[in-house]
């Protein structure tokens, strides 16, 4: 290579490095889509360098969460403030939740999106999938080997070990010091960690963009186009619209200094379609760009993550009416409460991973007695579907976060309404303390 074109490069990349992580992730979703429709099926090649990321934010999730909860309970001392917390969010978890399949259900009567299908069940064309019950569910969330617990990625029974390990440490004063000592230095590693990760991440949804655009062409969208339609109009409203009326409202905060925080989170939910996956982006931008105190964020989002799912509830409500009227059965009014309690209870057993929530539409649609062939239908678009309902969950526990941090005194507002600039100083400054 020249010695013109090798600086011509360095220039190139220099300038690229200085665009704002946000916009370089955006830039890259827009050439991954555009070079999965040029390539075709054949950008499945580019699949791996999307795996290579999401796989590398997934190895951040176990350590981060652990030792971020331990650090946000020993610094919270103040155990009732902790119980408050912990009933808050599951208030409004639950509470959003329920919100979000009704609005489901009423975009799916508005838009009828199976209706003119005329399909007919086929007995025994799609199996069920084994689905936890809720007891169980509940059950399982204490680990009887917390060390298989991290080992295994189960972040409810992690959380839960992590509160109590941190609550012990409190408990014991000073001989917990060195152990709450260690933990704080890790988390404070793994912080840095994920900022080192994120780095990767324009080429990862780059990746992952060019090989859904790939694989979906027109040819499979057009006769469930009303599906995807539907399920996006409904992601939009809760985002735009619920969200937005419950941070101007409850919390007095602008909405659209909260969208501007959260914009990397929700681009790396939406082209990696996991919550979980998305957790410790989550975890930044709740704090360097919103300005919540680590010690709010540390609990209420992990929490949100594992049982907060309103875009996952939301499709479920869109797709059940879905396959109702595509198989012409017409649902009564105790099937429609049935649903809405069935899929908010569903939604705290669903994983943060792609798909999990088609598997727990199959639990839906048993209950309210919908044949399942349905499931085997919006398994084929189910992925376009996943990457705007993870926007959703991700966005509602961030929106919880920030109201809960606010209505603690635990919200910096100076730093939530800061511009690009002063939110990048006040975040540095706050990195130089912790
Ligand atoms: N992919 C979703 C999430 O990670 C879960 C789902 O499949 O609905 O939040």
């Amino acid at each position: 290579m020249s010695q013109q074109s090798s600086s011509w490069l360095g220039k190139a990349w220099s300038s690229w490095c200085s665009v704002p992580l946000w916009l370089q992730i955006l830039v890259g979703m827009l050439l991954g889509m555009l070079t999965g429709i040029i390539l075709g099926e054949q950008a499945v090649v580019l699949k791996p360098v999307g795996t290579l990321f999401v796989n590398t934010i997934k190895m951040l999730i176990v350590p981060l969460v652990f030792c971020s909860l331990i650090v946000g309970v020993t610094s919270m001392q103040d155990t009732a403030k902790m119980g408050r917390i912990g009933f808050k969010s599951f208030v409004f978890y639950l509470g959003t939740t329920s919100i979000a399949i009704a609005l489901g259900l009423g975009v799916g009567e508005l838009l009828q999106p199976g209706a003119g299908l005329n399909m007919t069940p086929d007995a025994g064309a799609a199996a069920a999938k084994e689905v936890p019950s809720v007891m169980q569910t509940l059950i399982n969330i204490v680990p009887t080997n917390p060390v298989a617990a991290l080992a295994s990625g189960q972040i409810l029974q992690v959380i839960v070990f992590a509160v109590a390990l941190g609550i012990a440490l409190v408990l014991i004063g000073e001989r917990g010091q060195p152990a709450v000592k260690m933990f704080e230095s890790l988390a404070e590693a793994m912080y840095k960690l994920t900022d080192m990760v994120m780095k990767l991440a324009p080429y990862g949804v780059f990746g992952l963009m060019a090989w859904v655009a790939g694989a979906y062409g027109m040819d499979m969208l057009a006769p469930l186009i009303k599906v995807i339609i539907a399920v996006y109009l409904g992601c939009f409203l809760h985002v735009v619209g619920f969200y937005s009326l419950l941070l101007s409202l409850v919390a007095k905060l602008n909405p659209l200094q909260f969208f501007k925080g959260v914009r990397s989170a929700l681009a790396v939910a939406y082209t990696t379609s996991s919550s979980a996956g998305t957790l410790p982006v989550s975890m930044k931008c709740a704090n360097e760009s919103l300005g919540v105190n680590k010690k709010i964020s540390s609990f209420v989002l992990p929490l949100g993550t594992t049982i907060n799912m309103d875009g996952t509830a939301l499709y479920q409500g869109v797709t059940a009416l879905f396959v109702a009227q595509a198989f012409g059965i017409d649902l009564t009014w105790v099937d429609y409460v049935t649903i809405i309690l069935t899929a908010t209870l569903a939604s705290i057993g669903t994983a943060g991973v792609p798909g999990a929530g088609l598997v727990m539409l199959t639990l839906v649609l048993t209950t309210v007695g919908l044949p399942l062939e349905g499931v085997a239908i919006i398994a084929g678009i189910d992925r376009i579907l996943d990457m705007a309902r993870t926007v959703v969950n991700v966005s509602g526990d961030l929106v919880a976060t920030t109201i809960i941090a606010k209505s603690e005194d635990e919200l910096n507002v100076e730093h939530y309404n800061a511009d690009e600039e002063q939110s990048q100083l006040l975040a540095e400054k706050l990195n130089a303390e912790s």
